[in-house]
């Protein structure tokens, strides 16, 4: 009894998805005396769904994330494990089924409402008894409660989008799994060809764009500020079907959002933002008709701290706002170009 509390004590002291991941497969681990207990990510790329370890506990250690990462290579298909493959099917709770190695493996998936992202795998438990079934329920009750409220803490609440706080709570972590993803070392797209294909090519960068909407003020005076919020929302769901999982996005405040983009060339990047605004001014917003947004993006340098990009991405959008509006720019080419100075710095990040 004592060990189970001390686990649930641990687990819901924090405040961070990968530490509660960790506690809660120690809890696991412990519990059914198990050879290891791994957090799967599942992701969904088109109609296949891709397995990518995200960390282990063996021997009550916690196997590096980077390790992972070069193993597996942005993750298998689902393929290469039928029993699992067939119990998310049938959307059950508990699935047994073996390693290639002929390990006994039982996978737990945490389905929230009808979608699965994370599934727990507990690799050779000795057998255990009724209880300790009935404490593991428990145990994984309080694990998916606490990734809900984690979740809800970190969005925002109108667009659903990630909010200002993860992004200033999370930068530095996103940045270095971004630059270990172009240097080949990790991936998440679940998709090997094109992830070797990104890896050998040096030119793939990771970008930050800031996203303001054009004369938004105009919307709330003209419409009324639930036709404003009905645009902010259409705008997040818009952006959200526009960039890939892998991408990050957040609200920033008021009518600005921040777009992560990974490994991606230049060309690509400005191709990317510029579709999307194009997507923005062709869209026909219910009763208020057409909204512009303008862009300013940056490449993000991962030894640089997040307020020297934003600045950059931020002296962008200032010049798209000045220079007509509705457009994408990209920094070092304003700076090429001479429209912006490189010295001219803007470490407040705060133009609009
Ligand atoms: P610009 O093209 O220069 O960006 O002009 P703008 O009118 O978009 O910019 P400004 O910063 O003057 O105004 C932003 C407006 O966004 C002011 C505020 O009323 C509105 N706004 C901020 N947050 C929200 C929100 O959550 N909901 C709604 N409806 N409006 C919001
Ligand atoms: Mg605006
Ligand atoms: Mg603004």
């Amino acid at each position: 009894m004592d060990s189970i509390i001390k686990h649930l004590v641990e687990i819901t002291g924090h405040r961070d998805h990968d530490l509660l991941n960790i506690s809660v497969i120690s809890a696991l681990c412990e519990l059914t005396n198990a050879e290891y207990a791994r957090v799967l990510d599942i992701a969904t790329v088109g109609l296949q769904i891709f397995i990518q370890p995200q960390i282990t506990i063996k021997h009550g250690k916690v196997v590096a994330l980077a390790e992972h990462a070069v193993a597996s290579q942005g993750g298998d298909a689902i393929g290469k494990y039928p029993a699992l493959e067939e119990g998310i099917k049938q959307h059950m709770g508990l699935i047994e089924g073996r390693s290639e190695d002929g390990k006994r493996l039982i996978w737990l998936p945490m389905w929230v409402n009808e979608k699965l992202n994370t599934c727990l795998e507990i690799a050779n438990p000795a057998s255990y008894s009724e209880n300790t079934m009935q404490v593991m329920e428990g145990i994984l009750i309080v694990y998916r409660n606490f990734q809900n409220l984690l979740d809800y803490s970190e969005r925002d609440s109108l667009t659903g989008l990630l909010n200002r706080k993860t992004f200033d709570d999370n930068f530095s972590k996103i940045l270095r799994a971004s630059s270990q993803q172009t240097n080949g070392v990790g991936g998440e797209d679940g998709d090997e060809i094109q992830q070797d294909r990104r890896a050998s090519e040096p030119e793939k960068q990771n970008w930050l764009a800031v996203l303001d909407i054009d004369h938004f003020k105009r919307v709330n005076d003209q419409f009324g500020h639930l036709y404003g919020d009905e645009v902010l929302i259409l705008i997040a769901n818009l952006l959200r079907s526009s960039f890939r999982p892998t991408d990050r996005l957040f609200r920033f405040g008021g009518e600005e959002f921040v777009i992560l983009l990974r490994s991606t060339s230049q060309e690509d990047a400005q191709h990317i933002f510029d579709r999307f605004r194009e997507n923005v001014e062709q869209y026909n917003f219910p009763q208020v008709g057409r909204v512009t947004v303008s862009v300013g993006f940056a490449r993000i340098d991962a030894f640089e701290p997040a307020v020297a990009i934003m600045g950059r991405a931020d002296q962008a959008l200032y010049f798209a706002k000045s220079n007509g509006r509705n457009r994408t720019c990209y920094y070092d080419t304003l700076v090429t170009s001479g429209d912006l100075h490189a010295e001219q710095s803007n470490d407040t990040a705060e133009f609009f």
